[in-house]
């Protein structure tokens, strides 16, 4: 019985649908299954005192009193641990858009279905959760919320380090590169991922210092790379936030030349995580950027707000498709299609389509059929530390 020592909590404010979701929770063997009509009252379960912790939150979308995305905010706000299933009559579209919020939001979110949940969605959701929880068991820290001043006093001991993850060419099957990702090395917490401190600094406006450490040490690893015969490009994420400071372009140019590193072997993945009004900074530093010689991406594609779409006038070099497209499209129709229209729209603008979030064989044989071009995943390795990477490197190059 999966289900059988978690505590649940179901939000839905229809009875009939409230029923059916917790009979079958009963019918997966949960014992401890409670119930809200609506967000207000799901919180107010959530702060009883003393009572055991729910671990994993169902939640319907559209709700009298507090909707299903005003609950999110607050159980992020709260810094509550529970992990989310998102159930909801919104259009798969819609769902990935709740998804989006609900990250930016810091809440663990579980997965997003259209209504009707059916048994086996169920099952393979609250598997995934107890798959996620022994990894978060080992490494308790990824579960502890910190402040501003402690992630501020952790870059000023420079405790922030790239980690890499693979991207591989599809055609070939070689290695071509790999996105650094921001990890926070805990001295008592482990290693800790992005979501627990980029949404703070982006808050906070002070997102520079984490983008020129990351760029620092990533560019250096790149030198060294390419110092053991492996040329390979290096991402690096930078927020389109931190975009509105027109002095950003030629002090990353300036930091990748004086670490010895040709700007054409560095992209500059552009998130956005926020609406921005400043278009036109971000403009003039990102045509100056390409005019440098650094390839541009647009991550997260198909996902973000409209001044992406605007950037899009830039000449950027790489499409990314977002995740949350990638991860279904094995078994969603409009998920191919969204992924396969993005494939094409970048092969149009003669620009290279990455896929990201590849994590099985399906998933690597459906993008190889609409030939995409790049593909980076747990499919093919998890994010790594710099000395594991050149391992990495090493052995892909025997393989070859
Ligand atoms: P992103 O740039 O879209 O990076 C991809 C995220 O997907 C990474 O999460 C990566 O670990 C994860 N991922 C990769 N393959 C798979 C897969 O097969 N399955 C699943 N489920 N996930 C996969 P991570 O490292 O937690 O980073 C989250 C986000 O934080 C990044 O999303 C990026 O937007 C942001 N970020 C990370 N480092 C930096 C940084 O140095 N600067 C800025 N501005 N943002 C950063
Ligand atoms: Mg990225
Ligand atoms: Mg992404």
């Amino acid at each position: 019985m999966i289900a059988g020592e978690l505590n649940f909590l179901v939000v839905e404010d229809d009875d009939f649908q409230r029923r059916m979701v917790v009979a079958m929770l009963r019918s997966l063997g949960a014992i401890e299954v409670r119930e809200a009509g609506n967000g207000r009252q799901a919180l107010e379960i959530l702060h009883i005192a003393n009572s055991q912790p729910v671990d994993i939150v169902l939640c319907d979308m559209d709700m009298p009193e507090m909707d299903g995305m005003e609950f999110l905010r607050h159980l992020g706000q709260e810094n509550n641990t529970a992990a989310v299933i998102i159930l909801s009559m919104l259009e798969r579209v819609l769902l990935v858009s709740v998804e989006k919020m609900s990250e930016a939001y810091g809440v663990k979110l579980l997965g997003a279905v259209e209504k009707p949940i059916t048994r086996a969605q169920l099952e393979a959701l609250i598997l995934r959760y107890e798959r996620g929880e022994s990894r978060a068991r080992q490494s308790r820290g990824a579960l502890r919320v910190f402040t501003f001043e402690e992630i501020r006093q952790g870059m000023k001991e420079k405790q922030f380090e790239p980690y890499f993850q693979p991207k591989v060419d599809m055609k070939t099957g070689r290695l071509m590169g790999a996105e650094a990702l921001a990890r926070w090395i805990h001295p008592q917490c482990g290693v800790i991922a992005p979501y627990a401190f980029i949404p703070l600094l982006e808050k906070a406006q002070e997102m520079d210092e984490l983008t020129f450490m990351m760029l620092e040490k990533s560019v250096a690893a790149c030198r060294s790379l390419q110092d053991k015969d492996h040329s390979l490009v290096i991402s690096i994420n930078v927020s389109l936030t931190s975009l509105t400071d027109i002095t950003l372009a030629d002090r990353i140019t300036q930091g990748v030349l004086d670490a010895g590193v040709d700007p054409r072997s560095i992209v500059l993945e552009i998130t956005e995580s926020a609406a921005m009004t400043d278009v036109a900074h971000a403009l003039e530093n990102l045509a100056r950027l390409r005019m440098h010689g650094f390839g541009l991406s647009i991550d997260d594609f198909g996902t973000g707000y409209s001044s992406m779409q605007q950037l899009m006038r830039i000449a950027f070099s790489e499409l990314k498709i977002d995740q949350s497209f990638v991860r279904d499209i094995a078994h969603n129709e409009a998920m191919r299609i969204m992924v396969e229209s993005s494939i094409g729209l970048a092969r149009k603008l003669k620009v290279k389509s990455v896929a990201e979030g590849v994590e099985t064989q399906q998933d690597w044989d459906a993008l190889k059929s609409l030939k995409c071009d790049i593909a980076q995943g747990y499919f093919i390795a998890k994010p790594m530390s710099l000395d594991a990477f050149m391992d990495y490197c090493a052995d892909a190059d025997v393989d070859e």
